[in-house]
């Protein structure tokens, strides 16, 4: 899946659905408070403080510092969850693990022991009599007498016959048969599943998912059976007098109904507005990652996987798509038509897809592939891009993975209202509309990202389709290789699109975020689902993405790509953890490397390594240590990794084979090189996943380096001084004063890589000062970044560029030229805006200048409604996100005000957008105060449409607190997430924005003095 980032706001990803957690309430509140193992009464006790229950579910097995550490967070994150007892979203789940309370406010040691044994027995008398039915009447329910387990109570008031999270392994689905009469008109759906079943291991319970659907029958080998369900798991299961025969196949089969869902995941209803004015509806869906069991009652884990043969009733003026090539279509009695699609490839549920609207379709052979892209009428004439680019990615992949992609046919799907950036359903790929469409008038820049994210879902259909994770603990193993693949494919099959900044970039941000202490290892601990859904991160995706990176230039890139082809030939159609990825890789090395070893330390622990190079002569001694910004709650520093260090020195330094490699695993270690080597720049093209520091001296020789002749370093290894160097100074190791130092140097600079890098790391700073009360810093910070850059802002051509690489240096520069207000900016946008308009949108503005131009158009007023009405009518998608990022841009208070009500309201802004809404509003003075204001106003209302923990409210909560840097900010932070508690307090996020504020009052704190000498 592609969670979608533009001007670096991550567009909300999370779809779980806000009645997915409806409130049981006939159901005790045992699940509220349930470890994800089966209850030991043993380790029941009792916690004051909150009157509630707590039970230690932590088994036999004693967890290691450091699984306990990200075990923590992970039980925050949990409690946040199922703690949500009001409103409409109670899902009460997680079985998380629980730690015993380790404190309570009590008046003496005695009171508290005295206390704590009255309340221990009254705890065990009241759990004893609570679960002494379960054990009494079930013999299901003790699975043994030294281990009693407890199972939940199913709707009916029965015991529910099963007490995990995850399902058990005793039945395996082979085969699905679904069958959906959909209304579009009453926006509910029907449906059968008929399930060809395995039983694995002898069992009287077959437990599967279902969630937000009425059951209104069940037979097994046609018998009418009953169901039993349990809604805090969204589980339901059979319970069998005698035992199912291990190797017989069983046939289970379920109708039901259900409404189409409002929100973004399950089977949904989306809508939009044609140019007649008309409103259209169409039912689409998205699985990934837990709302498959919405659609259909199934066993919605990703190693089930099994064969799905669909069927869709519809009303004529409707198609109906699905993963598979239509086999049929029969016309019914009652005027509907029926389509039944092929039956699938063995897949995972989460990758089941359908789809009935009225879309139009673009289509051409390749390969024995049907390729197809589809959007609605309206925009049938923007799908030409889409479908070239998906033709030369599908041949690219074919031939690099060296299996072809096995389904007759490939659809790409232009959805309008989608929240995700798109989805890789196997064969019916959808889309937002941004991702997919490109209009005459988009910009390169447009086509990198439409480009990209179809890359992204293409390399998607081996990793994560053919050969897929087992668990969403891995889910790295899907995100990291589909992002790694994206760069990798686009930077041999489009060249011309300057693919390689963009990755770079992205490497920058994964070093970011993983330096923070609420961050979490790749490959990491998930049981509950809100853990699922915080899988799909930076972490999983661009560290990912930057590990591969890093283990393909260790490995060189033949050998990557011959590991990378057993991998998938060794296990297509199973599921897979990161180890075998390593075995398969480990197969074709010809080096002395333990690639597990090696990668281990990676996806194991959380965190990179800042290496520390001091120099004596000849002797360079290396130390590594974890790079944390905000080392103060960390006790633990024994982190090691096996770093592939790479570096070149002032004697052979541009060409990729002047790079050395020295894998670097211990505490310290120390390299011999010749005398006469002026300096070494480690880390090399900044392909590795770690930061360097070269010390006061050792920088010092670097900048003089590149002050006497920049070339002598390729642009990558530039920007990554300028990154590390920045790095260096929020960890405060350095000052503000040596990064001026090394900056000095930029005024020769002409590549995009290390400019961006290094407008991208002032302009932070700039929005910060600019936040603040005391003035004078943000203007002479201004003053800085125009004695870097405005010599270049001033020669930038408003014409058309064709290079990629200098369109994205343009508009970048153009973009904070025009919002520091450079004249010379906003007089040639204001000029532009004024031609265009005058010529009634004839007239061209460059793709890339297009926001630049709208944003100074939309500070005034008459301008700024211009802008509303066509953002309105606009039917070019790329070209309606840029209105309304201008249209954010304002800072008039009240269409500030106005803009933000809109985007949580839905109808002129589709809710969607609200994030990139919030993180545009934020980047002025005006709206910054307002947003938060507004996120603190509306938060019941923002949590019912963004779930606790989703990426979209992820993405509004760091846009508008990344930007304070006082006390007082950061204890307004800290008491209004406090005073939700369960209603937010403990998301992961929060952690994240309080660490924010205190990196950034400790930098200001330590870079005062700088500042005011700038
Ligand atoms: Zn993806």
């Amino acid at each position: 899946m592609e969670p979608f980032e533009s001007e670096g706001a991550p567009l909300p990803r999370n779809m779980i659905e806000n009645s997915m957690f409806e409130e049981e309430s006939d159901v005790m509140d045992l699940a509220k408070e349930s470890p994800s193992y089966p209850i030991d009464a043993d380790d029941v006790v009792y916690e004051p403080r909150s009157s509630r229950l707590l039970v230690r579910g932590l088994g036999e097995n004693d967890q290691d510092e450091e699984e306990e550490d990200y075990e923590s967070s992970a039980r925050l994150l949990g409690m946040s969850f199922m703690n949500r007892s009001s409103n409409q979203r109670t899902f009460s789940s997680p079985y998380a693990r629980q730690q015993p309370p380790t404190s309570c406010s009590v008046p003496s040691a005695k009171t508290a022991v005295l206390g704590v044994l009255v309340l221990v027995v009254v705890a065990s008398v009241v759990m004893v009599i609570y679960f002494l039915p379960a054990c009494t009447f079930s013999k299901e329910g003790c699975k043994s007498s030294n281990s009693s387990t407890v199972y939940p109570i199913a709707s009916d008031g029965e015991i529910f016959p099963w007490s995990e999270l995850r399902l058990p392994t005793s039945v395996q689905p082979l085969h699905y048969e679904i069958s959906l009469l959909p209304n579009l008109t009453t926006m509910t759906f029907q449906g059968t599943v008929t399930i060809t079943l395995v039983v694995l291991n002898e069992t009287k319970v077959i437990v599967l998912h279902s969630s937000d659907m009425k059951i209104l029958g069940c037979t097994f080998q046609d018998k009418v059976v009953k169901i039993l369900e349990y809604k805090p798991w969204q589980q339901i299961a059979i319970n069998f007098p005698e035992n199912l025969n291990k190797g017989q196949r069983y046939v289970l089969t379920i109708n039901y109904s259900a409404n189409l869902s409002n929100s973004y995941d399950g089977f949904y209803n989306s809508s939009y507005v044609d140019t007649t004015g008309t409103k259209r509806v169409l039912a689409a869906t998205q699985f990934e990652p837990l709302a498959a069991r919405k659609a259909f009652p199934c066993f919605d884990e990703p190693a089930f996987k099994a064969t799905f043969l669909i069927k869709i009733k519809r009303e004529q003026e409707y198609i109906s798509l699905s993963n598979m090539p239509k086999a049929k279509t029969t016309q019914l009695p009652n005027g509907l038509f029926e389509d039944e699609f092929e039956k699938s490839v063995n897949m995972s549920t989460y990758l089941v897809a359908f789809i009935v609207a009225n879309f139009s379709s673009l289509s051409t052979n390749v390969s024995n592939t049907l390729v197809s892209v589809y959007a609605v009428p309206d925009k049938k004439d923007q799908v030409q891009y889409a479908l070239e680019t998906a033709v030369s990615l599908l041949q690219f992949y074919n031939n690099f993975f060296g299996i072809s992609y096995p389904l007759r046919k490939l659809d790409l799907v232009g959805i309008p209202d989608f929240l995700a950036g798109a989805m890789e359903n196997w064969g019916l790929i959808t889309f937002r509309e941004t991702t997919l469409l490109v209009a005459n008038h988009s910009s390169e820049i447009d086509k990198q990202i439409v480009t990209s994210v179809i890359a992204h879902e293409l390399a998607h259909q081996w990793f994560g389709n053919l050969v897929t994770m087992r668990w969403w603990n891995d889910l790295w193993l899907n995100e990291g290789f589909a992002t790694y693949m994206q760069y990798i494919s686009i930077e041999t099959v489009f060249p011309e699109l300057d693919i390689d900044n963009e990755f770079l970039k992205v490497r920058f941000r994964a070093l970011e975020k993983d330096a923070l202490n609420s961050t979490h290892p790749v490959s990491a601990v998930v049981n509950t689902p809100e853990q699922v859904e915080e899988m799909f991160d930076s972490v999983s995706y661009e560290k990912g993405a930057s590990i591969l990176l890093m283990l393909n230039s260790t490995l060189t890139e033949e050998a990557f790509r011959e590991g990378v082809k057993e991998y998938l030939k060794q296990f297509r159609g199973g599921n897979t953890d990161s180890k075998d990825l390593w075995s398969s890789l480990s197969q074709v090395m010809k080096q002395p490397v333990d690639v597990g070893d090696m990668m281990h330390t990676w996806t194991k622990q959380k965190g990179f390594p800042l290496v520390t190079v001091t120099r004596a002569g000849p002797q360079v001694t290396l130390v590594q240590e974890r790079f944390l910004l905000n080392p103060a709650n960390v006790t633990d520093s024994s982190n090691l990794w096996h770093i592939p260090l790479t570096y070149v020195n002032d004697t052979c330094s541009k060409s990729i084979s002047c790079k050395q490699v020295f894998h670097f695993k211990d505490k310290t270690a120390t390299l011999k090189v010749p005398p006469s080597v002026k300096w070494l720049k480690f880390n090399s093209r900044n392909d590795g996943f770690y930061v360097v520091d070269y010390g006061d001296e050792g920088w010092d020789v670097l900048i003089e380096a590149l002050t006497e002749d920049m070339t002598v370093l390729p642009r990558e290894d530039r920007a990554s001084l300028i990154n590390n160097l920045f790095a260096l100074s929020r960890l405060g190791k350095v000052s503000f004063k040596k990064i001026t130092k090394l900056l000095a140097y930029l005024r020769n600079e002409m590549e995009t890589a290390p400019l961006m890098e290094a407008l991208r790391q002032l302009n932070h700073i700039y929005r910060l000062l600019d936040k603040r009360p005391d003035l004078p810093f943000a203007s002479r910070m201004k003053t800085y970044i125009y004695y870097l850059f405005g010599d270049l802002m001033d020669s930038q051509s408003w014409e058309e560029e064709t290079s990629v690489s200098k369109q994205e240096l343009r508009s970048a520069l153009l973009l904070t030229a025009c919002t520091l207000n450079r004249p010379n900016c906003t007089q040639q946008a204001d000029a532009l805006f004024q031609q265009w308009i005058a010529s009634n949108q004839t007239t061209r503005i460059p793709g890339d200048l297009l926001l630049v131009v709208l944003s100074v158009a939309a500070q005034k007023t008459e301008t700024w409604n211009t802008i509303s009405n066509m953002y309105m009518f606009s039917l070019f998608d790329s070209e309606k996100r840029k209105l309304l990022q201008a249209l954010s841009s304002t800072q008039d208070v009240r269409k500030v005000l106005w803009i933000l009500q809109a985007g949580l309201d839905g109808h002129d802004i589709q809710t969607p957008e609200l994030p990139l809404v919030i993180h545009i509003v934020c980047r002025h003075f005006a709206g910054h105060l307002y947003a938060w204001n507004f996120v603190k106003e509306n938060w019941e209302k923002l949590v019912q449409k963004f779930p606790l923990g989703s990426f979209a409210l992820q993405s509004i909560i760091a846009s508008t607190t990344n930007q304070f840097s006082t006390k007082t900010q950061l204890e307004e932070v800290q008491w209004f997430f406090g005073s939700l508690k369960e209603r937010g307090s403990q998301m992961r996020i929060v952690q994240e924005a309080v660490e924010t504020i205190e990196l950034n009052i400790r930098w200001i704190e330590s870079n005062l003095a700088t500042l005011t000498e700038l």
